[in-house]
């Protein structure tokens, strides 16, 4: 079972509970996969970097999201096609893109 460690933390594996955030790299976001622990703190770095470069900073859609994710768990399945976590992980992903407009509904009435 092969181990992706969070690249800022460098300590959780997130082979199986990814969360998509971005950075600034020559000025063009780009991005790159953290923890749950990491996660607040990448996006609060990527909106002061935004700001300090003048580039509109806007969360990323959760659609948009959760296509990324699908995207990283099946590079993960690759690389360990027998580990359990992940297969659960993007069935996870899969369903909530199947839903994905209502569960934008429910959260605006929240
Ligand atoms: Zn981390």
């Amino acid at each position: 079972m092969r181990l992706t460690r969070c690249p800022r933390c460098l300590a959780e594996d997130i082979s199986a509970d990814a969360h998509p955030s971005r950075r600034l790299v020559d000025a063009t976001p780009v991005t790159f996969f953290v923890c749950r622990d990491c996660y607040r703190a990448a996006e609060l770095e990527f909106q002061i970097s935004c700001e300090s470069s003048n580039i509109g900073y806007a969360r990323l859609p959760i659609r948009e999201s959760l296509r990324l994710l699908r995207g990283f768990y099946q590079d993960r399945l690759r690389e360990s096609p027998d580990d359990g976590r992940v297969t659960e992980a993007l069935q996870e992903v899969e369903r909530r893109l199947l839903i994905g407009p209502v569960e934008r509904t429910s959260k605006l009435d929240a």
